[in-house]
């Protein structure tokens, strides 16, 4: 019967002893080590037959039928009577179950596939399996590494972050102190081909953005001929470390510039309807209608973007002429310093009358 049952219960490693219920209700299955290896020490690979001590663990494993099950583990503590080894003892541990797991390989993988393969939350995965969020986490990112594989070469590479979480503190094991983690991803993704995400990483720094691309091939870098960041200088950093990407052309993606573009115009544009006196309702354009010529945004992006991020230099930045694609790469250098120079000022001025605010925009034809 006990043999059958095992075959039933399934755990590699370990051989059923006993069924039985408790007062509760809840069914426990009652384990022994059944693993030849499992009293070889660790350290120094000799068999032991020098019994310490019987301790009993009560790892998690998957559900059977509505209500879980309660797994516990005999096992033994071995001593380890090598002269030159330096473990004095150590307990028995299986494939499944290594030392200091508190759930079995199969949950695990069973934890993993829910989140990673079936889209369900971290959250509820861990509740149904009875374990606590950080466990079920651990699972999804082991579930997730066996088959992320590494991304072939790209042509054209894009980087950008995304907000993740509240800053919070996590403790490092390697280093055994505790970091502050950075709740910004770095995204890198393929822009010309069909890889879509290739990878991401915690953290929206020069070094993160370097450890990553450091992790990569020689061949991927070397065929990246373009970058396209948004106007941040820790990413530019990243992209111009010397040797890191060789082959590489920095571009500013056209997306926050349209963006930025359209914020100079709705922060200007108030003050100059103010100016000019006739009601918002008769002075707007409607859709498909060719706006005033005052009103365009060409005319007023390069000061108002200029006014509302603020710029160390005193020349005019005539942003949309100095940002239209170009293949050479000086100039797109050029037009990327201009755009990184912009920061957020610790207090934005007030608009200004818009007749000093707008200048012609010169015809580049
Ligand atoms: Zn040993």
């Amino acid at each position: 019967m006990i043999e059958s049952t095992t075959v039933l219960f399934g755990l590699p490693g370990v051989k059923v002893t006993g069924v039985f219920r408790e007062s509760d209700g809840s069914r426990v299955v009652e384990v022994v080590t059944d693993e030849d290896t499992a009293a070889a020490c660790p350290s120094c690979g000799v068999f032991s037959t020098s019994v310490k001590a019987r301790v009993r663990t009560t790892p998690k494993d998957i559900p059977y039928g509505e209500r879980r099950i309660v797994l516990r583990w005999n096992k033994t503590r071995w001593r380890c009577r090598e002269d030159y080894c330096a473990r004095g003892s150590f307990t028995e541990a299986i494939a499944q179950v290594p030392a200091r797991a508190r759930t079995t390989g199969r949950l695990r993988t069973q934890i993993g596939a829910a989140i990673g393969d079936a889209a369900r939350s971290v959250v509820e995965t861990a509740a149904a399996h009875h374990v606590s969020w950080p466990t079920a986490h651990r699972a999804f990112v082991a579930h997730a590494q066996r088959l992320l594989r590494e991304p072939a070469p790209v042509r054209v590479l894009g980087i950008d972050e995304t907000r993740r979480a509240k800053p919070r503190w996590e403790y490092c094991t390697g280093t055994s102190r505790w970091v502050r983690v950075d709740p910004w991803d770095s995204g890198f993704v393929d822009l010309d081909g069909y890889q879509g995400l290739l990878g991401q990483t915690a953290g929206r720094t020069t070094a993160a953005v370097v450890a990553w691309l450091s992790e990569r091939t020689p061949q991927f870098r070397e065929q990246v001929e373009y970058v396209a960041i948004d106007p941040a200088a820790v990413y530019a950093a990243a992209v111009r470390t010397p040797g890191l990407l060789p082959n590489a052309t920095l571009v500013v993606d056209r997306f926050h510039l349209v963006a930025l573009a359209n914020d100079a115009v709705t922060t200007v544009r108030p003050g100059h309807l103010g100016a000019q006196g006739p009601p918002r309702r008769q002075g707007r354009s409607r859709v498909g209608e060719p706006a005033p010529a005052a009103h365009r945004p060409g005319t007023v992006v390069a000061e108002a973007a200029s006014q509302r991020f603020g710029t160390r230099s005193t020349t005019r930045t005539r942003a949309p002429r100095s940002f239209r694609p170009t293949s050479r790469r000086k100039a797109a250098d050029r037009a990327v310093d201009r755009a990184l120079r912009w920061g957020p000022p610790p207090h934005p001025p007030p608009a200004a009358p818009l007749p000093h605010l707008v200048h012609p925009l010169e015809d580049p034809s």
